[in-house]
């Protein structure tokens, strides 16, 4: 597995970046997704809220290819980038087994 799964306790809370702090889920946002230079993507176990350029490129298969599944399994998407050393912040949502994914690069992407 190319990335490290850090898992977070609460998921009322802000997630923000590791490297520069940015709040990359932000709930006092209307947008409450806001990306900043190491964010590589942002999905849920239904599927992506946002996906970097560097990131899809990195991916077996396109972002709309994977939403075209009626069962899309993430994590098995997330493991078959081709990038190394990435971050991803698990967050659940509330709900039983469901999950929130939080992408990070330690080198900007952008
Ligand atoms: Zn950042």
């Amino acid at each position: 597995m190319a990335f490290q799964l850090i898992r977070l306790e609460n998921h009322q809370e802000n997630v923000s970046c590791p490297f520069c702090q940015h709040d990359i889920i932000d709930w006092s946002e209307e947008q409450y997704v806001q990306p900043c230079a190491h964010t590589l993507f942002v999905a849920m176990d239904l599927g992506f809220e946002y996906v970097s350029d560097v990131f899809e490129s990195s991916l077996s298969r396109t972002v709309d290819e994977i939403h075209a599944e009626p069962e899309i399994n993430v994590l098995a998407e997330l493991e078959s980038s081709s990038l190394q050393d990435f971050q991803v912040l698990q967050t659940d949502l509330g709900v039983e087994n469901m999950y929130r994914y939080i992408g990070v690069s330690p080198k900007a992407i952008v």
